[in-house]
């Protein structure tokens, strides 16, 4: 099946047809330096790591390109507040933003460029825009003209007459049209500021996406993506500027994730219920929060609770526990000869097969990882199947069939960047976070756990059963294997 992908210019489904075959290029708007990540950032980067790993699993050689904007108003704004250079406020929110990312397990893109290290190319885009009449200057600010590129509107389909007709008169008397953005911006005294052909001065927001798509993906490239919220005017202008300078179409597929709301209302700063990163992964393991973006459609709105990130976490917890449950019934199995499988034993063979096909084109169907999921959860399913019903199993065929199983969610994983740890290692993490949370302590639990092992070596089953009601009581879930006990918090 080729691979489909919503294109918000067109607003249908439609088979991705890469400028040279084999080969994506594809640019995804980053990060304003000058606060910590949010969830709502977590979902673009996640959603837009799947699309990357996905195209990748499918033979892509995918150049991935995610800026960061290290020059805004917002962080001259924090820089002056903190009596700081912006470059260590950029510096401070890059390094905090690489970590999150990598707690979420979110590929780094191939070129990571920012705004302040191509002024050249920004300066040259707008030098274009100038000598075609589509920019002016005033008094050291330079615009982009609206009226003189009529497609204005065609991404987010707005009218350019509407548009007017809508407009309010804009503070800025220096704009001959209310709907012209700024291209560059004269600094104020004591901003930071770059030379220029018009001045010292910065440049506007949308210019750093054009100049920088360009350079690293040329003039016309394959996918172009980012949050909802940059429809318009973020890409519309974008679009502009860059249709406008060369005569050539910017992307030729664009992406957006849809919002993500908290327990129902619109994440915003007044209403004070900006979740970020940071303190979500302090709450529940970086997985439980990549798994519940993924749960979703990508163009869906997703509603971030707790009750949704519980319900997550219980999912994952299912998906660990069938894996631990394969890698020891697999370590036990090690030196087992391997059967031929029998017919009836086939059809786990061929469900796996079948899961793993219909996972692939889940996500060649723009990128359905909710559908994926839902393979996944089957294929956890099946694995505590073969251990708990296949009683009469073969060894060397249960093996034969783990071994595949395994190699199935190695897949998984790696197209949807989860499972990435060790069943043992996730739930000493997932136990440590959770006991913090409801301030359990984790010594304590260990000690019981060791002082009931000691009552049932002495077969004294009263005070085994006494330490195991104790620890559920407190919800504390004790798992008995051959020759060790593990628990968790449920
Ligand atoms: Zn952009």
């Amino acid at each position: 099946m080729p691979q489909k992908l919503f294109n918000t210019k067109t607003r249908k489904k439609e088979t991705l047809r890469p400028i040279k075959e084999g080969v994506v290029g594809m640019y995804v708007c980053g990060i304003t330096a000058y606060d910590v990540c949010h969830v709502g950032h977590a979902r673009a980067a996640v959603v837009f790591d799947v699309v990357f790993r996905h195209l990748k699993a499918r033979g892509y050689d995918v150049t991935y390109v995610k800026n960061f904007t290290d020059i805004d108003d917002k962080i001259i704004d924090r820089a002056n507040k903190e009596g700081v250079d912006i470059a260590r406020i950029t510096e401070r929110y890059i390094k905090i933003h690489d970590e999150d990312m990598a707690a979420l397990n979110v590929l780094t893109p191939t070129v990571t460029p920012r705004a302040t290290e191509h002024m050249t190319d920004m300066i040259a885009l707008i030098s274009t825009l100038e000598d075609k009449g589509i920019a002016y200057a005033v008094d050291g600010d330079v615009f982009f003209a609206v009226d003189k590129y009529p497609a204005y509107g065609g991404l987010s389909g707005r009218h350019l007459d509407d548009m007017m007709a809508g407009a309010r008169v804009d503070v800025n008397d220096k704009k001959r049209n209310p709907l012209d953005f700024v291209l560059w911006k004269k600094s104020k005294e004591g901003e930071p500021f770059w030379e220029s052909p018009w001045g010292k001065g910065r440049p506007g927001w949308h210019i750093e996406c054009s100049a920088m798509s360009r350079k690293y993906l040329g003039e016309t490239f394959d996918i172009h993506g980012g949050g909802e919220d940059l429809v318009f005017p973020h890409h519309e202008n974008e679009i502009a500027q860059s249709q406008a300078a060369t005569g050539k179409p910017l992307a030729n597929y664009w992406m957006h994730n849809g919002f993500v709301k908290i327990n129902a209302e619109k994440m915003s700063k007044s209403l004070g219920n900006i979740s970020p990163i940071r303190d979500i992964i302090k709450q529940y393991h970086p997985e439980v929060l990549r798994l519940f973006m993924l749960q979703s459609h990508y163009r869906s709105p997703v509603d971030y609770s707790d009750t949704a990130m519980k319900e997550t976490r219980t999912a994952l917890i299912r998906c660990y526990s069938a894996l631990q449950l394969m890698k020891e019934t697999q370590a036990k199995l090690v030196s087992q000869t391997i059967d031929r499988l029998h017919s009836d034993e086939h059809k786990y063979a061929d469900k796996l097969d079948e899961l793993n096909d219909k996972f692939n084109e889940a996500l060649d169907d723009d990128f359905n990882t909710a559908q994926a999921l839902g393979y996944v959860f089957e294929a956890a399913r099946l694995i505590n199947n073969i251990n708990t019903v296949e009683k009469k199993m073969s060894a060397g065929t249960k093996k034969t069939i783990l071994d595949a199983a395994a190699g199935v969610f190695s897949h998984f994983g790696d197209v949807l960047g989860i499972f990435q740890y060790d069943p043992d290692v996730f739930f000493h993490a997932d136990r440590n976070i959770e006991a913090g949370k409801r301030g359990l302590d984790v010594f304590r639990i260990e000690s019981m756990i060791l002082e009931r092992q000691k009552a049932r070596t002495d077969k004294d089953w009263n005070r085994s059963d006494d330490i195991r009601k104790e620890l559920a009581s407190q919800n504390i879930i004790l798992k008995d294997s051959a020759d060790h006990t593990t628990w968790l918090i449920e």
